[in-house]
């Protein structure tokens, strides 16, 4: 798919100091440490709902991450999916009458426009699943040749226990959830614990048969469509190879979605999938998770149509670590505003003639600061407070170091 506009990221340190992420798998700080390339994979949407505050809020927290590495002097390449085909996009389709192709192609627009006007940084591949079936039906029937897949009826389920047997993967190990929780989660979101034939209630789905009304396609696994988790598990070892630097989503994804994507990818490659699992925390409006059900979206669109600033907006979510779960107020944005007045007021208009010593100090303080908190686990409200604290100062002289900071670590352009 045609990704968006890379906004420019001026350079900085270059010093390959690589940050600590929380990992969700080993439930504690890591590095996250490049080769010689930061691969990163974040689950993209299913086009529907685009773009609202926790979606902005995911995909800023992996700008964020990536903005630290290119910091570092790190060379990154980021994979993104779009999942547009799946039940829940053919049920809003069917739900509201719009033909399911038509809806996702609008929504896929509107995300795009969301994502350039908030300056985040785009992948460098971004596949739709329509655009993978022939792969993902390859390695449907890789599994079923493995004696990793089985079928009931016509559709085809992975054998959670035969690859648990044969490839570098443990259920459980990644969301560290017990049986219950999981098969509670798993009917939650998308699984079908109950359906009779199945070996485990929790093997998931990887290839669904066609049905009356359902769009379906020919691959290698016969005629349908591919369930949820092997899209992304196909989509990254496509584009990023095994065992890459960082993968990526919400925290509503980390079960089943993540620990089965892995499950999958490890019963196809024989490695594991990623060497960080990162999660970012939800986002709350009136006491609820955002739902169109709930009537509680908040959508980037909206607040671009109603004349918010947009850099207010990425000021507002970064307000928050991103790995919090947080409830959203419409005056967050006023606050937004507010400090970005007084940030700019400041660096508006920097000059080019030398500071002294002590305000060079002051500078490179600021930008140190900054870096430190990024780089402990993406600390953009500790980062935040940094540059208000030496606002407060009211430099009188400022050089370029601190709005070529501002824009390389923010993505704010001041
Ligand atoms: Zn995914």
């Amino acid at each position: 798919m045609r990704t968006w506009q890379r906004p420019e990221v001026p350079h900085l340190a270059g010093d390959n100091v690589p940050p600590l992420l929380w990992d969700t798998a080993t439930r504690e700080l890591v590095e996250a440490r490049p080769d010689d390339v930061a691969r990163l994979y974040v689950c993209g949407i299913t086009p529907y709902d685009a773009t609202h505050l926790g979606h902005a809020a995911t995909y800023l927290a992996f700008d964020t991450l990536q903005r630290v590495w290119l910091d570092a002097g790190y060379r990154v390449h980021y994979a993104q999916n779009i999942t547009d085909i799946d039940d829940p996009l053919l049920e809003r389709a069917a739900a509201t009458g719009v033909e399911w192709r038509t809806l996702a192609d609008e929504q896929i627009e509107l995300f795009r426009d969301d994502m350039t006007s908030l300056n985040i940084l785009p992948p460098d591949d971004y596949v739709a699943v329509t655009e993978v079936i022939e792969q993902i039906g390859r390695a449907t029937r890789i599994l079923f040749e493995r004696g990793l897949a089985y079928r009931v009826d016509d559709d085809v389920y992975f054998d959670t226990e035969a690859a648990q047997r044969s490839a570098p993967w443990v259920l459980g190990e990644e969301s560290g959830l017990d049986r219950e929780t999981m098969l509670a989660l798993f009917a939650e979101r998308g699984g079908d614990p109950d359906r009779a034939g199945k070996r485990d209630p929790l093997d998931p789905l990887l290839w669904r048969a066609p049905r009356d009304g359902e769009p379906s396609w020919p691959s290698p696994a016969g005629e349908g469509r591919p369930g949820w988790h092997i899209e992304c598990s196909v989509i990254a070892l496509m584009h990023l190879g095994r065992d890459f630097t960082v993968q990526g989503g919400g925290s509503d994804l980390v079960f089943p979605h993540h620990e089965l994507s892995a499950g999958h990818a490890a019963a196809l490659s024989g490695h594991p999938l990623a060497r960080v699992y990162s999660h970012a925390g939800m986002v709350a409006y009136r006491g609820e998770k955002m739902s169109k059900s709930l009537g509680n979206l908040v959508l980037v669109s909206r607040l671009r149509e109603s004349g918010v600033d947009v850099r207010a907006i990425r000021l507002a979510l970064l307000a928050h670590h991103y790995r919090s779960d947080w409830e959203w107020f419409d005056d967050a944005i006023d606050d937004a505003e507010a400090r970005l007045a007084s940030w700019s007021e400041v660096v508006g208009a920097p000059l080019d003639a030398p500071l002294d010593d002590d305000a060079a100090q002051g500078e490179s303080d600021l930008v140190a600061a900054i870096r430190a908190a990024l780089r402990n686990d993406l600390d953009t409200p500790a980062a935040l407070r940094a540059v208000d604290a030496w606002v407060e100062t009211r430099p009188s002289r400022v050089s370029a170091l601190v709005p070529t900071a501002i824009d390389a670590l923010f993505g704010l352009k001041l």
